[in-house]
């Protein structure tokens, strides 16, 4: 059978994108955004970037395949399916092109040059490998250099960023590493990420509730045994 087109009914609806956050400095306003198709969405949201997605060669994709799986795409269930998926991964993984750096924007002085530690920031990513979810707890222990720190919440808007992407976890722990070495150029950096696979869950192995642990650790928090010992010692609820 032949792909069916997408409906342009479906494709012209804007999507939600409360839950979505667009770049700042390249947000177009309500009113660009009415009434455009997903792929005119998309590039107004990503102007002349390299690489930007493309929600409607997305939808196209489902589309097959769901053919392929010997789907009936004309079933009243999956008429609006393709565009559907399309908007969720344009939801899912806005955060190919995004530096997570760039989500530490202030920054503050203080005398302090202890342990500040960020516990059970939660996450959902897609793991690159099976595009299914994974899902679990990110901790984050920073020692500042020259007291230089940054609100918390920034921290939680890293692991949030560098999720909305194709992801192995163990990359995504180096990302989050990454952003704060480089905005902050702390003392010492420790990051730990705890997550089910749906892809160990549902299928494969199917082991469901297992967890994967993941750490990356610079500075300080690599080199210095007694810090190191200190920050997961406060992530396992054991003060010192
Ligand atoms: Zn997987």
């Amino acid at each position: 059978m032949e792909s069916e087109a997408i409906p342009t009914k479906t494709l012209n609806q804007t999507p939600n994108r409360t839950s979505a956050k667009m770049p700042k400095q390249r947000q177009p306003s309500a009113t660009q955004l009415a009434g455009t198709t997903l792929g005119e969405l998309k590039r107004a949201i990503d102007g002349a970037d390299e690489g930007s997605m493309d929600l409607e060669k997305v939808a196209r994709g489902v589309s097959l395949i769901l053919e392929g799986l010997g789907e009936n795409l004309n079933r009243e269930g999956l008429l609006e399916t393709p565009a559907r998926v399309a908007r969720m991964y344009g939801e899912l993984l806005y955060g190919l092109n995004e530096d997570p750096a760039d989500e530490i924007s202030c920054t503050f002085t203080e005398g302090e040059e202890e342990l500040v530690l960020v516990k059970d920031i939660s996450f959902a990513s897609i793991c690159e490998h099976h595009m299914v979810p994974f899902m679990g707890v990110a901790h984050i222990g920073y020692i500042p250099a020259q007291g230089k720190i940054t609100g918390l919440s920034k921290l939680a808007r890293v692991v949030e960023l560098v999720s909305r992407r194709l992801q192995v976890q163990e990359r995504m722990t180096a990302q989050i590493a990454d952003a704060i070495e480089t905005k902050l150029n702390p003392r010492g950096v420790i990051v730990v990420l705890e997550a089910e696979h749906l892809c160990m869950s549902i299928r494969g192995i199917r082991k469901p509730g297992s967890k994967t642990i993941t750490t990356s650790a610079r500075g300080i928090l690599h080199s210095d045994q007694f810090r190191r010992q200190e920050a997961l010692t406060l992530l396992q609820n054991r003060y010192v």
